[in-house]
């Protein structure tokens, strides 16, 4: 299997596939993130330049400890990325190239116009994957890809779980770790743009970066009130979808599942029969 999980920037595809990614990777499965921008407009202090550079190593050693491709569109700034055709036939060169049996993106309703150009890119690109006439320099693919969107909180319209695969306790510090790598955005730059105060020493900057610790006691209701961290942030997932992780993994387990990644199928690409589904979200 190939998956292709295609981001506005880096993070994007971290810290919303960055748990299931460790289960296709476990399967053999050949991975590729996709950043359409290069990141530099994220940071405060840095030039563009710097951030740039510093960001292409955030995610070499993200792609690195996955076992992943990882590829920047380094051309590309942040907060320009539009859905136009020259775009659009980058991107279906690039999707055709790869050949892959699922892509993961954004929803069209996120809050940066850089995932919603994104995300118009993929559905605008998907049907002419198989459109041999339309760059013919690159074979089209013979059968449409599944895509699905990759979880949001934007409520007009509501994000809804088609698929939600829960993470292990050990997949969630994975998904620290990787958090961990991007130095320059979760200890630089998103801690300015909240208002943050970030402590040095490598320990109190895993605490800082875990914010509170779940255990069984701990509710849904407090999980969804917490602010900030990522232990929290990555267990909201569950909390919010309590109902579809029961419908999955039935009554007993569903209730107790703490991390989770959730996904909505769109219905541009394939529609995958239950063998399907199961190969690339409950393996
Ligand atoms: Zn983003």
């Amino acid at each position: 299997m190939k998956i292709l999980c295609v981001g506005a920037h880096q993070d994007d595809n971290e810290f919303r596939v960055g748990g299931i990614t460790q289960k296709w990777v476990k399967a053999g499965y050949e991975v590729r993130f996709l950043s359409m921008c290069n990141g530099d407009g994220g940071h405060h202090i840095m030039t563009p330049e710097e951030t740039t550079k510093r960001r292409a190593g955030e995610s070499a050693k993200v792609a690195e400890y996955l076992g992943i491709r990882y590829d920047v569109w380094s051309d590309v700034h942040d907060c320009t990325l539009m859905a136009d055709l020259e775009t659009r036939e980058r991107l279906i060169r690039y999707i055709r190239e790869f050949n892959p049996d699922l892509i993961v993106a954004h929803r069209p309703n996120d809050y940066h116009a850089d995932h919603r150009a994104s995300a118009q890119l993929v559905q605008d690109a998907s049907y002419i994957l198989t459109v041999p006439h339309t760059c013919p320099d690159v074979p089209a693919m013979r059968y449409m890809p599944v895509i699905v969107y990759n979880e949001d909180t934007f409520r007009y319209p509501p994000f809804e779980p088609t698929f939600i695969v829960e993470l292990t306790e050990e997949e969630m510090e994975r998904k620290l770790d990787i958090a961990d790598f991007n130095v320059s955005q979760v200890y630089e730059w998103l801690p300015y743009t909240y208002g943050e105060t970030v402590p040095e020493g490598k320990e109190e900057r895993r605490e800082f970066l875990r914010g509170i610790k779940i255990t069984d006691k701990t509710t849904d209701e407090e999980i969804l009130a917490t602010k900030s961290g990522y232990e929290a942030r990555f267990a909201k997932t569950a909390s919010r979808h309590r109902q579809a992780l029961i419908e999955r993994y039935g009554e007993e387990k569903g209730k107790k599942i703490r991390y989770a990644e959730a996904f909505m199928l769109s219905e541009y690409g394939k529609q995958p029969d239950e063998e399907l589904v199961n190969k690339l979200f409950y393996l």
